[in-house]
């Protein structure tokens, strides 16, 4: 059950999980704004939707559902409750109402947008089908409800690959992420037609900084999201998305462990696993981090701001979502 429709856990039972993480010193400044957050969603019968890439005081102590955006897309379905707050970005925040129209989903800040969701419009699909008819379309959930509407079916980093397989055709169109296209191409043989659209995280990352941090760490096991250039993944031991590397850092290997992602992802590991070392390279998503526990609070205070989906876009959207869940 939800910790929402439970009494809430003690505030010092809270910090337990996050102790490796948080220095007491600043749990002392997130202290209140969590106990009236627990509170609120009590009041509003709220839950909270917690990317991976959210940070510790918000991913461990308030979130009720948390994961990749497969996970969240997945089980934001049929939720029991009145009021979902994304603690993500805009895109997931649209995919939530799309698999609750009735109920209201908040975003506590709208300016926490995507650079992968911002690369493509819905004109841009119509021309790429124009250009090539009768391909179908898949498309990452980092992407608006009006370029879902567009698709035949989403993926996400956690099961692009079978997606594509699933459709069982040597050609298909790919948007808006170049990177995980090329590392799903490979992976795959189908030819895919793609959209220069990049996470502006991960595609900072290099082949040589993964070589470097090998030489200074030696023996770390290196994990990279295939959102990363291909040549960052050839590099790497591992590629997965988020919910993948959590899983494989839960199988407990290996005890040194390097992320090649967003930085928030190793700090919430590491309060999980503690006899897990995490070299962590830090590249910080900042729409993520528009996502504070201030901002939660005032959206569950204000009930702001609300998400809407046009019914014509919301319905093609969610079918694309649902071939994808279904699939
Ligand atoms: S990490 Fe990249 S893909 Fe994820 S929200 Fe930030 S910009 Fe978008």
């Amino acid at each position: 059950m939800s910790e929402t429709l439970t009494a809430p856990p003690r505030l010092e039972a809270l910090y337990d999980r996050v102790a490796r993480v948080v220095p007491r010193m600043e749990w002392e400044m997130f202290a209140d704004d969590i106990a009236a957050i627990l509170d609120l969603k009590r009041r509003h019968r709220a839950v909270i939707l917690a990317h991976n890439y959210q940070t510790p005081e918000i991913f461990h102590c308030v979130a009720d559902i948390r994961g990749d955006s497969l996970a969240l897309a997945r089980d934001a379905q049929g939720l029991d409750a009145d009021v979902i707050v994304m603690a993500g970005v805009h895109f997931m925040a649209e995919t939530a109402k799309m698999m609750n129209p009735d109920k209201t989903v908040l975003i506590p800040s709208l300016q926490a947008g995507c650079s992968l969701a911002d690369s493509i419009t819905a004109a841009d699909v119509r021309a790429l089908k124009r250009a090539h008819p009768g391909v179908p379309v898949v498309t990452y959930v980092n992407s608006t409800a009006d370029v879902k509407a567009e698709s035949d079916i989403c993926c996400t980093s956690a099961n692009a690959r079978h997606i594509v397989e699933s459709l069982g055709v040597p050609r298909v169109i790919m948007i808006p992420d170049e990177f995980l296209a090329q590392n799903v191409q490979r992976d795959t043989g189908v030819e895919i037609i793609t959209w220069a659209g990049h996470c502006e995280v991960h595609e900072r990352f290099t082949p040589q900084e993964i070589r470097d941090w090998r030489r200074d760490n030696p023996g770390v096991a290196v994990l990279a999201h295939p959102e990363c250039p291909p040549g960052v993944v050839a590099e790497a031991d591992f590629s997965g998305s988020t919910a993948a590397m959590s899983d494989f850092v839960a199988r407990g290997a290996h005890d040194r462990v390097l992320l090649v992602t967003e930085c928030s992802m190793s700090d919430n590991l590491a309060a999980a696993h503690p006899a897990i070392d995490f070299v962590r390279p830090c590249n910080l998503c900042p729409h993520m981090k528009r996502i504070t526990l201030p901002a939660i609070r005032h959206a569950l205070e204000s009930l702001t701001h609300e998400v809407t989906i046009p019914d014509h876009l919301l319905a093609g959207g969610r079918r694309a979502v649902e071939r994808m869940l279904a699939a």
